[in-house]
């Protein structure tokens, strides 16, 4: 086992840009792939291997050991083993001392264990200068060349040097390193895997549970009142018209929901009379994720457009329509234009469009290509200033969709109201809220707390503590 099995002049070392040699422990996919990167690179590899005679699966070029003379022919090792085999490292203490050994593994759950494997290595290993790297860049990536997506890579490490020494090797592979301190990092690295779209979970899970409540509830209204008092049949409804109802219904409580943390954390500032006072969690985590719950919202406009769009060409609607016409002909009856109703046709589809744009562009500027080339002020113009006002015409759209309908009883069957009413409550609430926030006599002071001045400190408007969490 402890054989030298290979004879193969290491590419690298002909090679113009040769490199610092790395040694890497275990010939798996990713010791292999990061080999192989790293070879093409200019670094010399050697591998360390339990069989140091099975050569046929590592890269040309690269020598295979066993893992103490590996270990012995580099200063940086790599590895690239799962932890729970990282036991039979205690043995090489004495090889392994002084050198830079890089953890790259990764769990199968977050916080599997007590310690992340970085520290768990570094107790193993206490002579070697542990780093966490390359956790985040997978070997499938490495080996298509497709690293678009994981070109950050994340290390951390309590020797700076060592550090310096992985950093370095990162950026030879065309990757780019990301400091992040000591090695008590390491366990929020090992998670970001393993995250599944964290940020997104509450916005989705939001929308889903709205989309449910409105879908039934619309049915209820739209196909199961009919059918018992009339006995007609228009369960076809559950294809366009009902999701139809249901998409705007969502989007614009969706939007609302992105306005409605801010102005429940200038509340709470005003009756505190200090921003340095932290949210609760709970607000803390909605205003984070304001930017997600404001993308799913223009995903539910945008289906809201498309459902939209394809009304003319239904069935039921060609058949209501042309039924409409035939009656006119038959009775000899022509309905007057009314001037009013088509100000209000005009007005709803006006607004609609003008909020659709903005939400757009709203949409726009939260990607962050965009967001990266405007300054603060303009973002805050877009984001907070732009924002209201496609709130502010979203719900002009629902309310004159409404129109007279809100007065007429028929419209509340089995005294259910109609589904886009109970889409106004909150947008509604916000607006008013906010329209009372804008009032010089509320905006002063709490524009004076945003600035850092307290209430209750004696005429000092310094703060006693800087907590960045309670910035709106
Ligand atoms: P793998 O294909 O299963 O390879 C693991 C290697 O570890 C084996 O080839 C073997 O190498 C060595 N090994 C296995 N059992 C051992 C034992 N009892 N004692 C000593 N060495 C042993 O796994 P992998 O996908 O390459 O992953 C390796 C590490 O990289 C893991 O910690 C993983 O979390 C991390 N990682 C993987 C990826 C990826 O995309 N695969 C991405 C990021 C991080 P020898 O036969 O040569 O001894």
């Amino acid at each position: 086992m402890e054989k030298n099995s290979s004879n193969m002049i290491p590419l690298a070392e002909n090679s113009p840009n040769k490199q610092q040699t790395v040694c890497i422990f275990g010939t798996g996919d990713f010791g292999r792939s990061l080999g192989y990167k790293m070879l093409q690179c200019g670094h010399p590899i050697v591998f360390g291997s339990r069989n140091a005679q099975t050569s046929s699966l590592i890269p040309k070029g690269t020598e295979l050991l066993s893992h103490r003379e590996a270990a012995q022919k580099a200063d940086i090792i790599i590895v690239a083993i799962q932890r729970q085999h990282y036991n039979f490292l205690t043995e090489l203490s004495e090889v392994l001392r002084g050198k830079v050994l890089v953890d790259v593994s990764n769990n199968l759950k977050i916080n599997e264990y007590p310690e992340s494997n970085a520290e768990y290595l570094a107790q193993l290993v206490p002579g070697a200068k542990i780093v966490k790297a390359f956790n985040t860049v997978s070997a499938w990536a490495l080996q298509s060349g497709t690293l678009d997506a994981s070109r950050q890579v994340f290390v951390c490490g309590d020797d700076s040097k060592a550090k310096q020494m992985v950093m370095e090797i990162v950026r030879t592979l065309g990757l780019t390193p990301l400091d992040q301190g000591s090695l008590l990092a390491a366990k929020e690295i090992e998670n970001y895997p393993l995250q599944l779209f964290p940020m997104w979970k509450f916005p989705i899970c939001l929308a889903v549970g709205l989309s449910t409540f409105f879908f039934f509830y619309s049915l209820i209204r739209d196909v199961i009142y009919p059918y018992v008092y009339d006995n007609k049949d228009f369960s076809f409804f559950v294809v366009i018209s009902i999701p139809n109802r249901v998409c705007p219904i969502v989007a614009l409580i969706l939007l609302a929901l992105v306005y409605l943390p801010g102005i429940i954390a200038a509340i709470l500032q005003l009756h505190r009379g200090t921003k340095y006072s932290r949210f609760p969690d709970w607000l803390d985590k909605w205003m984070l994720c304001r930017k997600q719950l404001g993308l799913v919202a223009l995903a539910f406009a945008f289906l809201h457009v498309l459902y939209t769009l394809v009304i003319p060409i239904r069935y039921y609607v060609r058949w209501k329509l042309n039924g409409f016409i035939i009656s006119q002909v038959k009775n000899n009856i022509t309905f007057p234009f009314n001037n009013t109703n088509g100000w209000i046709s005009d007005s709803y589809l006006a607004l609609g469009i003008l909020g659709f744009f903005l939400f757009i562009l709203l949409g726009i500027t939260s990607l962050p290509s965009v967001s990266n080339n405007v300054n603060w002020r303009e973002f805050r113009f877009v984001q907070s200033k732009l924002g209201y006002l496609t709130l502010v015409l979203c719900t002009a759209h629902t309310l004159v969709y409404g129109g007279k309908r809100f007065l007429i009883p028929s419209m509340y069957r089995w005294y259910l109201p109609e589904a886009y009413m109970l889409s106004l409550i909150v947008p509604c609430i916000v607006l008013l809220i906010k329209f009372v926030l804008i009032f010089p006599c509320i905006d002063r002071p709490l524009t004076q707390i945003r600035q850092g001045w307290e209430r209750d400190s004696k005429g000092s408007k310094q703060p006693y503590c800087n907590d960045s969490k309670s910035t709106v």
